[in-house]
């Protein structure tokens, strides 16, 4: 089936996921999905299964004499809580011609070059967009239909040589949970790529060095009146945790390879206060030194106080995946030589967040990103460039072909 066939087919699909949930997958509705790409599967005759957390793993055996890596393809199935996945109406906006598309007259909501400058580079492509009212899905059902369209041209053009290929569907990525059940042995790959980036040409390898600190502030309570000398008020032991951090290390002040802390929540009362925050930086060592200006402001603030008016916690959440992708530098080569024989130039930008990929890289399986071709994910201003979504399935094909050659 053709590609873009098939991305219309997935998107049809509710496949939202959700943060709140106890179970695995977080929404039964995934299921249909998964189920539905394990039959498909089949029916093309790969050997493919699924198991109790829902994740699809599919197999094709290397149809060459030689002896080189397996190459995993990655995508997830559900999509963002944040916008609604219910009743995806996509309608194709052929041969854009840099105006404003008017999604939704109704509710007049407008996809405007203005507001999203990603447009100005597509005119000329046909365009998929929503009604305005759910988002599209094209982060990840791309990279979903891409390893498909993949799947299918090599079980039917037996001309098409390739290595052991491992096809991996997943659950739950955007809920930061979809790599918690994976079993990493039964994927059994040298090699993978996540194919749920955005724009075509894009490969990441670098992500944040991620950590969470939880911060208990122990006030002393005296009744105002008689509190002379005797109240410690821990929202004011808060403060003066948050105001001796670096100033310039926040969120809204930073970009590129700059890390940062940022403040999620403060809740307290004068006796007890918890602020959570979260620490990020993609340098390894200067991710260490922030966590440890942490502890040493919480020192700073028991010595000053003389009993333990600070508590912090902090817990790492995921690392660089360039840490395990630095011994891989000529895959990652590879797919960069992929993407220019395709026309395009690669572009290489640090994720400021993590992937599912960083995560499996640290299991074994080292995983860049690819773009897929689609953008403005998780709302309804999504849109996917048809040009780009064959020219990023062309640049899988490529890889493929470089690993055999
Ligand atoms: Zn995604």
């Amino acid at each position: 089936m053709d590609l873009l066939k098939r991305f219309l087919n997935y998107v049809a699909y509710d496949t939202q996921s959700n943060s709140e949930s106890k179970t695995f997958p977080s929404t039964e509705k995934q299921w249909v999905l998964l189920k539905d790409l394990l039959l498909e599967l089949k029916g093309m005759g790969i050997d493919a299964s699924i198991d109790e957390y829902g994740y699809v793993i599919g197999r094709i055996p290397s149809n060459i004499n030689k002896d080189i890596p397996s190459l995993a393809l990655i995508a997830h199935v559900d999509t963002s809580p944040d916008a609604s996945g219910k009743h995806v109406k996509p309608r194709i906006v052929e041969k854009y011609d840099g105006s404003s598309i008017v999604l939704n007259k109704e509710k007049n909501i407008v996809l405007d070059p203005k507001k999203f400058p990603n447009l100005k580079d597509k005119i000329g492509h046909d365009l998929v967009v929503t009604d305005g009212t759910t988002l599209l899905g094209a982060d990840d059902k791309l990279g979903v239909a891409q390893i498909m369209t993949i799947a299918e041209e090599i079980q039917t053009k037996k001309d098409f040589k390739h290595g052991e290929i491992v096809i991996v569907f997943t659950p739950d990525e955007e809920v930061g949970t979809g790599t918690d059940h994976i079993d990493i042995n039964k994927v059994n790959a040298d090699f993978g790529f996540t194919l749920d980036g955005s724009k075509v040409g894009e490969i990441a390898f670098e992500n944040f060095n991620a950590a969470t600190a939880k911060i208990r502030l122990n006030g002393q309570s005296v009744h105002p009146g008689s509190a002379k000398n005797k109240l410690i008020n821990a929202l004011d032991i808060a403060n003066e945790f948050y105001g001796l951090l670096p100033k310039a290390l926040k969120p809204e002040l930073t970009e590129d390879y700059e890390g940062f802390n940022h403040l999620v929540s403060q809740s307290g009362t004068v006796e007890h206060t918890n602020m959570v925050m979260i620490i990020r930086n993609h340098d390894r060592d200067l991710f260490e030194e922030q966590k440890e200006k942490f502890q040493l402001i919480t020192q700073f603030i028991n010595d000053k106080y003389g009993y333990q008016a600070c508590e912090c916690q902090i817990t790492d959440s995921y690392f660089n995946m360039k840490e395990v992708l630095k011994d891989h530098q000529d895959k990652i080569d590879m797919a960069i030589s992929a993407i220019k024989s395709n026309g395009l130039e690669p572009i290489i930008e640090p994720i400021r967040g993590g992937t599912d990929g960083a995560r499996l890289s640290f299991m074994g399986l080292p995983c860049p990103n690819l773009g897929t071709g689609g953008y403005n994910f998780h709302g309804p201003y999504e849109y996917a460039s048809v040009k780009e979504m064959y020219q990023a399935l062309k640049i899988v094909k490529t890889i493929i072909e470089k690993m055999v050659n």
